[in-house]
């Protein structure tokens, strides 16, 4: 789940929230304004475009260390 930071244009109070997705209403914690602006993203995307995922079967490698019990 991504991190965001925002910054309220109402009162200049930065904060960060995790949210859902890009469209998450999101207020300022101090002045409850919903007028802000979204930073960046602290974490939750790589700046590759990449995605870090364990290795499955059909590579030919499940049995590299022996522990798949296929053999
Ligand atoms: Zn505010």
């Amino acid at each position: 789940m991504p991190i965001y930071e925002y910054r309220c244009r109402g009162c200049g109070h930065d904060f960060e929230k995790y949210v859902h997705g890009p469209a998450s209403k999101v207020a300022c914690p101090t002045c409850q304004s919903g007028d802000i602006t979204r930073k960046l993203s602290v974490f939750g995307l790589r700046s590759d475009g990449g995605v870090m995922t364990a290795p499955t079967t059909g590579g030919g490698g499940c049995c590299g260390g022996g522990g798949c019990g296929c053999h």
